[in-house]
């Protein structure tokens, strides 16, 4: 699966220029310009990301309290933007739990360094296997195996990459498109039917009622709900 960024950046030129190069670098990046958005990102169970970058200086909520916040809850690595010069900034931070820091400007291969040391870290420290439950199918992300009721299923990757991407969305609709970008990645010239495809050979590889489980929602994409 690809890694998922969680970027929080209030200024906007800055935000969409480190999107478009973690993008660019097939990571899954979520963007938000405030601190209690970031905040709440962070800390809702339907999302999963391995990194957080957090920029000190936000409106609403500060970096140094949405770090101090998010540490009480989760070990997810987070990686502080500070401005040139803001030492009690990166010592603070690093006091609320960040696991470290980059100071403004900065080339966005230091980020993208860092962004990678911090995975190797965390990918080697991580022993618990990604299990996903929904009713009675378990998929394990590690593994790359899917199973109902205990039995195995026979998927291809693209199948597994869509069944845990539905599996990871419970209760929210993924639209064709944004399917299309997280299955067949970002830079795709699949066609948007396609998607209706493998979800019929995905369908069809399910037993009778967990094939029912993936809904279709007409003319926008298709969830699986609770
Ligand atoms: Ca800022």
């Amino acid at each position: 699966m690809r890694k998922s960024i969680l970027l929080v950046e209030d200024e906007k030129n800055i935000a969409r220029f480190i999107e478009l190069e973690l993008k660019h670098e097939q990571f899954d990046v979520t963007t938000c310009y405030n601190g209690r958005e970031g905040l709440q990102l962070a800390l809702d169970e339907n999302n999963h990301f391995d990194v957080i970058l957090l920029d000190v200086m936000l409106p609403e909520l500060n970096g140094i309290e949405v770090c101090r916040r998010v540490r009480s809850h989760s070990e997810v690595p987070i990686i502080l933007i500070t401005a040139r010069d803001a030492v009690m900034d990166r010592v603070a931070g690093l006091d609320a739990g960040a696991d470290d820091y980059i100071v403004k400007p900065f080339a966005i291969e230091e980020l993208l360094a860092r962004i990678r040391s911090i995975l190797r870290r965390t990918s080697k420290s991580v022993k618990k296997p990604q299990l996903l439950q929904y009713k009675n199918i378990t998929i394990n992300q590690d593994a790359y195996s899917a199973s109902v009721d205990n039995c195995p299923l026979e998927l291809t990757k693209t199948e597994f990459d869509l069944l845990s991407l539905l599996m990871t969305n419970k209760n929210r609709v993924c639209t064709r498109e944004q399917i299309l970008e997280k299955v067949w990645g970002y830079q795709t010239d699949v066609e948007t039917n396609v998607v209706d495809v493998y979800i019929r050979h995905l369908r069809s590889k399910l037993p009778k009622e967990a094939s029912s489980y993936i809904e279709t929602v007409r003319g926008v994409g298709y969830v699986m709900r609770e």
